[in-house]
């Protein structure tokens, strides 16, 4: 049997790897050498997977039938298989890594099983066109047709990659629909006029974002804050919010009760390495309690960064105001940074694809799999640990 998978990222050699023990596969890979993006993942580390509570966006049903109950123990067990070595204890938040901490041992691990699997690359080949006839494929790459019984389309996203448009139009052409695309995990730009001093700081926070007053979404973690606006997991979790409603006055309000060791406001679930807040969460009382014990000018010392008191205290306001600067710290949007987005939300309609083989119910004999279908996880390893077990759910499935 002859498999062409398009695409040599993290699904597509997660595909031929998996398929490679059955069938001949040749990979068509658009740029000069496969699994470009893998090197630029989890800052060069790599966060190949989650072993924590599945965190999925978009998708997430879809996701979670892909990865079923045991998805971090099979892709273990694939890791082994290919001669991975993979930190057996998960870091903060559950997010595992390569033991070598360097992304390039993962692609150097996929590509010489893929070299003992026989897997032919076909580089610098930007697929254009699928045709399926009479149960047979198809695939214009780079001017050439290349034949296949099957085929299995790993394009990814165009996020990462200085593109805009995707390569979407292999499946819409074929008749699957479809999500439009929304940049997600990025950092945001926000109006930083009069914050130049908090640049570098980086603080734990419960973060709301309002579009037209009215809250939106919610994410808790670090917020680090940068010259154009501001970034770090909590901030990236609602970037894809904020693209999706351009016309809107949007803001960020930041809970800064974290950073005084009390719980967030909200309570709503709140991500840190703190076991347990001191109280759930006054502000106010807290001020109060230290203003009866210090001079006023020393309020701040020891409780907040000099650099953040210099803001909050501006005006040198009352206990209430102060309170309020605190809980409600509010920073206007001004723009996604899209160039920097890590994936992409929207993509490939999942409805019209089989989660436990990755095959089209339209196309039989066509697969997809990765993040060019419209899923989409947190920060954490959740993006590259669906692209792995879809990929190797399509390159199973398909040589059975
Ligand atoms: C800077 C950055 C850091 C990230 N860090 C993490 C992280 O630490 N953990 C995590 O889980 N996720 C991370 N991600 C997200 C993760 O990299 C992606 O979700 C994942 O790589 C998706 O895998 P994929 O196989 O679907 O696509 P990709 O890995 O992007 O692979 C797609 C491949 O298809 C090729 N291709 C595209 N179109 C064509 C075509 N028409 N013909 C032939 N070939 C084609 C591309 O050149 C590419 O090689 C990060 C992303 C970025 C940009």
């Amino acid at each position: 049997m002859d498999i062409l998978v398009i695409g040599g990222g993290a699904s597509g050699l997660a595909a031929a790897v998996s398929a490679s023990s059955a069938a001949r596969v040749t990979v068509l890979e658009k740029e000069e050498r496969p699994g470009k993006k893998i090197l630029a993942t989890g800052n060069g580390r790599c966060n190949l997977m989650n072993d924590g509570e599945l965190k999925y966006f978009h998708g997430e049903e879809f996701a979670k039938a892909v990865l079923g109950s045991d998805g971090p123990r099979r892709l273990r067990a694939f890791f082994d298989g290919i001669g991975l070595n993979v930190m057996s204890r998960a870091e903060e938040d559950g997010r595992v890594y390569p033991a070598t901490h360097q992304a390039a041992s993962v692609l150097d691990a996929l590509r010489a099983a893929c070299a003992r699997g026989g897997v032919r690359f076909i580089p610098s080949s930007p697929a254009d066109s699928i045709e399926s006839r009479g149960g047979a494929f198809r695939v214009r790459a780079g001017g050439e047709w290349h034949g296949a019984d099957k085929v299995i389309v790993c394009c990814g996203s165009p996020a990462g990659t200085g593109e805009r448009k995707g390569s979407y139009g292999l499946l819409t052409g074929l008749g699957h629909p479809m999500i439009p695309l929304v940049p997600a995990l990025c950092p945001l730009e926000c109006d930083m006029r009069s914050l130049g001093a908090l640049k570098g700081l980086r603080l734990p926070a419960a973060v709301t974002l309002k579009a037209d007053g009215e809250p939106v979404a919610q994410a808790g973690g670090e917020v680090l804050f940068g010259d154009r606006g501001l970034s770090g997991i909590a901030v990236m979790q609602l970037s894809a919010d904020a693209a999706a409603r351009p016309g809107a006055h949007v803001t960020l309000s930041l809970d800064l009760s974290p950073l005084l060791d009390i719980a967030p406001r909200d309570h709503f679930h709140f991500i840190s390495g703190r076991d347990a807040f001191r109280s759930p969460g006054d502000a106010e009382a807290l001020l109060a309690a230290r203003l009866s014990l210090l001079p006023r000018e020393d309020l701040f010392t020891g409780l907040l960064p000099r650099v953040l008191a210099g803001v909050v205290d501006r005006g040198r306001p009352g206990v209430k105001e102060l309170a309020r600067r605190l809980t409600d710290f509010t920073l206007t949007v001004t723009g996604v940074r899209a160039d920097a987005a890590q994936v992409m939300r929207g993509g490939i309609d999942t409805a019209l694809f089989d989660p436990r083989t990755m095959e089209s119910r339209r196309v039989p004999g066509l697969y997809c799999a990765g993040e060019m279908l419209d899923v989409d996880g947190d920060c954490g390893g959740f993006n590259l640990m669906f692209a792995f077990l879809s990929g190797i759910a399509a390159g199973k499935s398909c040589v059975l």
